[in-house]
């Protein structure tokens, strides 16, 4: 094992740390029941032994599922799911499923069917979602949104890049589904004004991102559920309560800071 590789696990050792450091500092019991409608964004969801932070198991999953199940309709979370792993198909379409709901997820073209290449941990690499697993999402009612091309933070791209990025995306989903592709999730949270006029001359609707909305309202913030969440949390991030918003920001922050020095890791590399 080389050095970067060392230097690589223990930022994300040191990441999990920080997380259950700040998990406990912040964890406070609020439930006044005052939820107003949100997004959560899932990631991973897996029983796999993984370093990172957005993996949920499929056995808290679950929990969530049925919590939210019990929700009136017009307090109930969209259940929404970044990167497109094969196991949104595989773990959370049968539990949704099971309980009468569908969910949204948001998926990076050039990634079907491929193994995570930035993601990669000690304990093997996790898989793409295949455009079959895409396509039957979409028949089962399922939200088929665009998380682009690659992958990359759209706030450092050329505009002919972004142009790419966003469009290509949208045209492959909407060509593989059958059916118009108006939603696109941001990675890393990350979009200035150029992404957004962008994103509305290519048709696209609506915008979710995991660090903030915008004073439009074109872009509404999505609530990241982590490994450490619990019932309370859940029911925090659906109050909108401050403690828990500020909490999600720095996380996202650490960890969009170590999947970008992960980037820049590997692009060195070659
Ligand atoms: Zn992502």
């Amino acid at each position: 094992m080389n050095s970067s590789s060392n230097f690589c696990s223990f930022r994300r050792s040191a990441l999990f740390g920080w997380a259950v450091f700040i998990n406990f500092v912040c964890f406070q019991k609020l439930d006044n029941q005052t939820y107003m409608q949100s997004v959560l964004s899932y990631h991973k969801i897996t029983s796999r032994v993984d370093f990172g932070i957005c993996t949920r198991t499929p056995k808290d999953f679950r929990k969530d599922v049925e919590f939210i199940a019990a929700l009136p309709s017009e307090k109930r979370p969209i259940v929404s799911f970044d990167d497109g792993y094969t196991d949104t198909y595989e773990a959370a379409f049968p539990i949704l499923s099971e309980y009468g709901l569908t969910g949204q997820v948001f998926v990076i073209t050039d990634a079907i069917g491929k193994p995570n290449s930035w993601d990669a941990n000690f304990f093997g690499e996790f898989q793409h979602i295949e455009l079959s697993q895409v396509r039957e999402l979409a028949q089962a009612g399922w939200e088929i949104g665009s998380h682009t091309k690659t992958h990359r933070a759209l706030t450092v791209l050329s505009l002919s890049a972004l142009r790419e990025e966003l469009e290509t995306s949208k045209w492959f989903l909407e060509d593989a589904i059958g059916q118009p592709v108006t939603s696109i999730s941001f990675p890393f949270g990350k979009f200035n004004e150029q992404v957004l006029q962008v994103c509305r001359e290519v048709g696209y609707e609506r915008a979710i991102s995991i660090s903030r909305r915008s004073q439009d309202g074109f872009v509404e913030r999505s609530l990241a559920v982590y490994r450490f969440d619990r019932r309370a949390h859940l029911k925090a991030k659906l109050n909108k309560n401050k403690l828990e918003l500020w909490r999600l920001q720095t996380i996202n922050a650490f960890s969009t800071l170590t999947v970008l020095m992960h980037h820049i890791n590997s692009f060195n590399r070659g």
